[in-house]
């Protein structure tokens, strides 16, 4: 018989016991310093990269989880302990999914290596495909990648937005047009091998959270890389464009799944983050709530906070379980047929945020300072509707989904 059971396996538990050590012990102690300074925590990613926790090794390990918990139990352990800082660690995994994803295995062998660096001498990467033009619709991005045959270069001009490690990053990962008549189906990721001229950091943001994660522009100008530097190769791109021209006859469903299932199948990560957040937050609030006294009693023993605390904690199991469902869907390749992906993102996301106002207002005048913790969590909660396809577009993914109307 099939067994059937929500436990993580000693070895997951022994794993996800390791990180939240790491969490506890080196990250959270640091969050409010690195939120302040709003500056990329080099220290802390270093010390990460010393014990294993930054290292491709290690996302590998977690990536290829047969039971798909690995990643969304990192997640929510590194996001528990803050995540501006998290964002630092986990940032580079974003461009080196990328390159795993759709690269060679020549390209994954000599450019992920070059994304974390080592212990000595860590170095982060930049997945670059949002630009100031180009959020939420990903098909009027205008960075152009045209091919120089005569050379086999690429060249590539445009100017991408808030990227995560932009222009600090060591390797950079560009979407950019190589078929402006196709939309989405013409783009194409390069690697922009460290140290090439003509990649510039534009503005660096001042955030409202995640301040310890950097934020930029990241300006292209006649940047040329070898031919070596488009993922998959230019063979299988000429192939994937042929096949997008055909969509016209009926043939562009199956692409337009396959690029749906990616998201579906990577939006659950973010998910998680949302629930490290927000179970940070209860769990701050809970403590405040059984020690602060007012009235001659603590003020858990009105139901007024408790029963919060009690719907607090009910949305974040609720947001971990759905995670982990489209994580074991994404793993064991059943069909997305809900956007049940996309579900866990909104819903987590959303969670993150209500709890992280909810844990403010049990902190009272409190919560409101940054002597305590909530504050910066309520902060960094609210990037999580935004970034990765933000709550709206989620919705309209899932509303799609449901009905085969393709609403607007
Ligand atoms: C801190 C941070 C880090 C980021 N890191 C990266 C990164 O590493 N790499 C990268 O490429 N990008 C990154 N992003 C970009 C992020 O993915 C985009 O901000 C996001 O996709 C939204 O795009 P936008 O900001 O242009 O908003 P817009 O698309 O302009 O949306 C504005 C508002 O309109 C709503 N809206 C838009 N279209 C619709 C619609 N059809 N129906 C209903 N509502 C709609 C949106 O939901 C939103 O509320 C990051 C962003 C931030 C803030």
């Amino acid at each position: 018989m099939a067994e059937f059971s929500f436990e993580l396996d000693d070895d997951q538990k022994a794993v996800r016991d390791w990180i939240h050590g790491f969490a506890a012990d080196v990250m959270r102690p640091a969050a409010a310093e690195w939120d302040e300074r709003e500056e990329t925590p080099w220290p802390i990613i270093q010390e990460a990269a010393k014990i294993g926790l930054y290292s491709l090794d290690f996302y590998a390990q977690q990536y290829f989880d047969p039971t798909g918990l690995g990643i969304p139990m990192t997640m929510e352990e590194l996001f528990w302990g803050d995540a501006g800082i998290a964002l630092s660690i986990v940032g580079t995994g974003l461009a080196a999914v990328g390159v795993l994803a759709n690269g060679t295995e020549e390209q994954i062998g000599t450019w992920i290596p070059q994304m974390y660096g080592d212990a000595a001498d860590v170095k982060v990467a930049a997945f670059c495909s949002s630009e100031p033009d180009a959020g939420s619709d990903v098909g009027s991005m205008r960075t152009r990648a045209v091919y120089d045959e005569a050379k086999d270069e690429w060249v590539l001009n445009g100017t991408k937005t808030w990227a995560t490690n932009g222009g600090i990053a060591n390797v950079h990962v560009v979407v950019a047009v190589v078929d402006p008549d196709l939309g989405s189906k013409g783009h194409a990721s390069f690697i922009i091998p460290p140290g090439t001229p003509g990649l510039s950091q534009g503005q660096k943001f001042k955030k409202h959270g995640i301040r310890a994660s950097h934020t930029a522009e990241v300006v292209l100008d006649q940047v040329r890389v070898p031919g070596s530097c488009l993922l998959g190769g230019k063979e299988k791109l000429d192939e994937r464009l042929a096949r997008a021209r055909e969509k016209a006859k009926g043939g562009g469903e199956r692409l337009k799944n396959a690029a749906m299932a990616t998201f579906e199948a990577s939006r659950p990560a973010v998910g998680a983050m949302a629930v490290g957040t927000a179970r940070a937050a209860y769990e701050v609030a809970l403590d405040y709530a059984r020690t602060r006294q007012q009235f001659g009693r603590p003020i858990i023993d009105n139901q007024g906070v408790a029963f919060q605390l009690a719907d607090m904690r009910t949305r974040i199991d609720a947001a971990r379980l759905m995670v982990w469902r489209a994580s074991w869907m994404a793993v064991s390749g059943r069909p997305f047929e809900s956007a049940e992906g996309s579900m866990s993102k909104l819903f987590a996301s959303e969670t993150a945020k209500q709890v992280t106002a909810q844990a403010v207002q049990i902190l009272g005048g409190n919560g409101f300072t940054r002597e305590y913790p909530v504050e910066r969590m309520h902060r960094d909660a609210a990037i999580y509707t935004i970034f990765e396809g933000t709550s709206e577009i989620q919705r309209l993914v899932i509303a799609r989904t449901l009905s085969g109307v393709q609403i607007r």
